[in-house]
This record gives C-alpha cells, structure tokens and sequence, in this order.
C-alpha cells in the first residue's frame, strides 16, 4: 500500500515521516502520473493559495474527481481548505468534495499559533495539536461526522473517506491521527479488492 503526499509547497517532509513511523511506505506527488496505484493521498499544511495556484490543470482535475468519488484523502490546515466545499462563504474554486464551511486563519495571525491537546473521537482524551494560522470549520453538513472541537468550534472532521484537521499532526510525535488515516485507506483499498473478485466471479 502506498500513501501519496501532495508535493508542491508546505509541510510535506513532517507528514512522510509520520507515515513511515507507521511503515507505510511514500510517495511525493507532484504530477497527475504519480497519482497512479495510491491508496490514499495526504495535503499538507502550507499556504491554500499558492497550493491552489500549483495544482492546476490535469493534476487538480483528477485530485477532484478523486475527493468527489470516495478516495481516501487527509488534509491539515492548509490541506483541510483545498477539501472544503466553502471557503470564508464563497463555493470554492478549487477541490471541494467536503461538505463544510471553513473560515481561513480562523485563528489568528502567525504569532498566534498554538499548541494544546485535544480530546478526538475514536482516538483519545489527550492527543497533541499545532495550530498555525488555522482555518476553523464553521458549518457541517449532514454527512460530515466531528471528531473534535476546540472552543466549541470544530477542528476535526470526517466524511466518507475524507479526512481533515485545522491543525498539523505532522507537527507532532503522535501518530494515532494518520493511523486513523492509514486505517481508512486500508479498509478503502479492501473493499476495492472484495468488490473487483465479486465483479471478476459475475463475469
Ligand atoms: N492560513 C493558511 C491558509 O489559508 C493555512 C495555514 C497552515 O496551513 N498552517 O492557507
């Protein structure tokens, strides 16, 4: 099984390295071609615009029929905002397939930054967070389960097979967060093999 990182700007060596303390073995993308055989792709925290600006053409055009069709995906901070369906009110122009809200720098200016421990649905009480100029979500649709909250704002969120984080686990020793990632790809990836020998039998 490989995990794909969205390789074009930010935090992308911190997320590889959480992926292989979990030996699961990586794989920068920076091209439509290098999408091919993933189970999975990671989008790191960076700057959305220039992200935005980087994935264009064929690469944004498959990475959205992707976020849109059920491929396991994980974006932190800047990454959660590439998956937002609505960014600071406006449909967005970029990915979407996520049905949230996000305010960007929701949480204030770079000196702002902080770290705290946050209680995550399905992992713990006490799992370490980085928030860097971090975009909150602000509404949720009806599909979209929280998985955490900060200030009574939520900070986690899941649908399907879409996972997002304002902050930057990557940032962090713990890895239960892209465990949790890890194990929706594999179980993704499973289903895939279950429904390809089903089709293959009917044949
Ligand atoms: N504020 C940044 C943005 O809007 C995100 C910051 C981050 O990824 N740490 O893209």
């Amino acid at each position: 099984m490989i995990i794909g990182i969205l390789d074009l700007q930010g935090a992308v060596r911190e997320h590889r390295t959480s992926l292989e303390r979990l030996g699961v073995a990586v794989r920068a993308v920076k091209d439509v071609s290098d999408l091919d055989g993933l189970s999975g792709i990671v989008f790191p925290g960076g700057e959305s615009t220039a992200m935005q600006r980087l994935a264009a053409g064929s690469l944004r055009d498959r990475l959205r029929e992707l976020a849109h069709n059920g491929f396991p995906m994980f974006g932190t901070c800047a990454g959660m905002i590439l998956l937002a369906n609505t960014v600071d009110g406006k449909a967005t122009p970029h990915l979407g397939g996520m049905d949230i809200a996000v305010a960007r720098n929701a949480s204030g200016r770079q000196v702002h930054s902080f770290e705290t421990t946050l209680a995550v649905k399905g992992i713990g009480p006490d799992v370490p967070a980085v928030f860097i100029r971090a975009p909150y979500i602000v509404r949720i649709g009806p599909d979209v389960d929280a998985l955490a909250e900060y200030n009574e704002t939520i900070v986690m969120a899941r649908q399907g097979q879409l996972l997002v984080a304002s902050f930057h686990p990557e940032l962090t020793e713990d890895v239960r967060i892209h465990r949790m990632f890890v194990d929706i790809a594999r179980q993704h990836r499973h289903q895939n093999e279950i429904q390809q020998k089903q089709e293959a039998t009917q044949l």
